[in-house]
C-alpha cells in the first residue's frame, strides 16, 4: 500500500516547525512528506530588521534547510509554488506538479499597500533575505550618492511608513547605524533624518500599555527619530511621499511596513479569504477543504472572544506543533487536538540594548527587555536546531561582524 502523501508549502515558522515535528515523530514507512520552499534556507523573519539596517549580517538571519531536516524522512524541493488546486489535490510548482493527500500551507504574507498609489512601485519592504540585502545596499548607496552631490539633502532622509512591530524595530536599528554610516561616508550625522510616519495616533506595536509606548517613543526620539502620527501616507513617488496633511517629504528612501496580507495564492485557489488569510477550524484546517491545514500568516485563528489573533511568529510556531500532531493523529486514526494559543507575551526591540514588551502580564523595558528578546531568539533557534544552531547564529555571529565594516562592532 502506498504511503499517504503530505506536502508542506513554505519553510517559514509554521512550515519548518511542522516538518521538524513530523520528522521527530513519524516512522520512515508511515508517510511521504515533501517540503517545498522558494529558497534552500529558512529565514528568521523576526531578525530581518537588523540586516536591513546593516547592524547585523543577513547570514545570521537564515539557516540552510538541509541543516534542519532529516532527508530520510522529509523530501525537500527548492521551488516556487505557482498554483494550488484544492479540488484536484495538486500543487503546481515552477517545474513540477505534486499531488497530495494532505496539504499544509505556510506560505506567509505579502505586503499590504491598501491601494496607496505608488507605494508598490516606489517603496521597499522588509520581508525576505533578498529584500533586506537590497535595502541595506540602498541605504549605503544614498550616503555615497549624497557625497557626490551634496545639494540633494533628500538622499539622507529616510522615511519609514508604519510604526508597528516591523517599522519600530527597523527604525531603532537604522538610528543606531547612522553614526557608523556617517563615519564611513564622511557625512555630518546631523544632516540625516529618520521619519516614522504612522496613520494611527500612537507609535509602537498595538496592545502595549501607554507608559511603555511613551518610554519607547522617548528612546527613539533620543536616537533622533522623528514621528509623524495620525498622518496617513497618501501617495508615494520616486522622490518622496505625500502625507495626509498635505506635506510632501522629499526622500530617496521609503520603507513601507504598514501592513501585510496572506499569500495571494490562497485567494487565487478559491479559498474564502479576509485580507488574503483563511479562517480555519479548531484543528487549523480549511473550512472548505478539511485535507488542507493552514498555518501562520496565511491563517485566521479566532480567539475565544471572537476576534482574530494577530499574525506573528509565536502563533505560527505553535500552529506548526499542532499541525504536525494532528497530521499524525489523522493518519493513525486518533482524535485530533484543537489548537489553543498560549500567548506568552511580546517584546519589541528599540535598537541596541533597548526593548519594551509584556511577558504574560508583566511589563518589561530597557536592557532587561533587550536581553529577553535575545533569549526569545535563542529559544527559537534551540527549538529548530538545538545548541549547535545557537552557537552558530548567536556566538559565531561575532566573527562575521568583525569582518564586515557596516555591521555593529
Ligand atoms: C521585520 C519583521 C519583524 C518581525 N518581528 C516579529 C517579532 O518580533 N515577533 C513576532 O512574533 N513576529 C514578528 N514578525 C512577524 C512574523 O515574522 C510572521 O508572523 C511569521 O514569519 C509568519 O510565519 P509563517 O510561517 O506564516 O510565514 P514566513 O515565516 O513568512 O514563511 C513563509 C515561507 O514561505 C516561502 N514562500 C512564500 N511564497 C512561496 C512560494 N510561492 N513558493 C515557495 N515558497 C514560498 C517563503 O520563502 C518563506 O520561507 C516580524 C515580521 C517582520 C517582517
Amino acid at each position: 500500500m502506498s504511503k499517504p502523501k503530505v506536502v508542506i508549502l513554505g519553510a517559514g515558522y509554521g512550515g519548518i516547525v511542522t516538518a521538524i515535528r513530523l520528522q521527530k515523530q513519524i516512522r520512515l514507512d508511515e508517510m511521504d512528506v515533501t517540503l517545498v520552499n522558494k529558497h534552500d534556507y529558512h529565514y528568521i523573519t523576526t531578525h530581518l530588521h537588523m540586516p536591513a539596517a546593516g547592524t547585523d549580517h543577513h547570514e545570521n538571519a537564515r539557516v540552510a534547510i538541509s541543516e534542519l531536516i532529516d532527508e530520510r524522512k522529509i523530501h525537500f524541493v527548492k521551488s516556487t509554488v505557482v498554483e494550488i488546486l484544492p479540488e484536484e489535490k495538486k500543487v503546481v510548482l515552477t517545474e513540477d506538479v505534486l499531488s497530495y493527500d494532505y496539504l499544509v500551507v505556510g506560505l506567509g504574507s505579502e505586503t499590504e499597500t491598501f491601494g496607496i498609489p505608488g507605494l508598490r512601485e516606489n517603496a521597499m519592504s522588509i520581508h525576505s533575505i533578498n529584500s533586506v540585502r537590497f535595502i541595506r545596499q540602498h541605504i549605503e548607496y544614498m550616503f555615497a550618492k549624497y557625497k557626490l552631490d551634496s545639494k540633494h539633502k533628500e538622499y539622507l532622509t529616510f522615511v519609514v511608513g508604519g510604526a508597528g512591530f516591523t517599522g519600530t524595530e527597523f527604525v531603532g536599528e537604522l538610528a543606531d547605524q547612522i553614526p557608523v554610516l556617517s563615519r564611513t561616508y564622511d557625512v555630518d550625522p546631523d544632516l540625516v533624518q529618520i521619519i516614522n510616519v504612522e496613520a494611527s495616533p500612537t507609535a509602537l506595536p498595538p496592545g502595549l500599555p501607554n507608559d511603555l509606548v511613551e518610554y519607547g517613543m522617548e528612546v527613539m526620539r533620543r536616537k533622533g527619530v522623528q514621528y509623524k502620527l495620525s498622518t496617513p501616507i497618501k501617495s508615494c513617488a520616486p522622490d518622496g511621499v505625500l502625507l495626509g496633511d498635505g506635506q510632501f517629504i522629499r526622500s530617496g528612501t521609503v520603507i513601507w511596513s504598514g501592513g501585510v496580507r496572506g499569500n495571494s495564492l490562497l485567494q487565487q485557489a478559491g479559498f474564502d479569504v479576509q485580507r488574503g488569510r483563511v479562517k480555519v477550524d479548531d484543528y487549523l484546517r480549511s473550512l472548505q477543504y478539511p485535507d488542507v491545514f493552514i498555518t501562520g500568516d496565511c491563517s485566521i485563528v479566532m480567539s475565544p472572544e471572537g476576534t482574530p489573533y494577530p499574525a506573528n511568529a509565536q502563533i505560527a510556531v505553535q500552529q506548526g506543533y499542532n499541525t504536525a500532531r494532528n497530521l499524525i493523529c489523522t493518519l493513525r486514526g486518533k482524535p485530533l487536538r484543537p489548537f489553543a494559543y498560549d500567548y506568552k507575551g511580546t517584546v519589541a526591540s528599540l535598537g541596541r540594548g533597548e526593548a519594551i514588551g509584556i511577558l504574560k502580564v508583566k511589563k518589561v523595558k530597557g536592557k532587561f527587555a533587550a536581553l529577553l528578546k535575545k533569549a526569545i531568539d535563542g529559544r527559537y533557534l534551540y527549538l529548530i536546531g538545538g545548541i549547535p544552531l545557537i552557537w552558530k547564529k548567536m556566538i559565531f555571529k561575532q566573527k562575521i561582524a568583525a569582518r564586515n565594516h557596516h555591521v555593529r562592532n
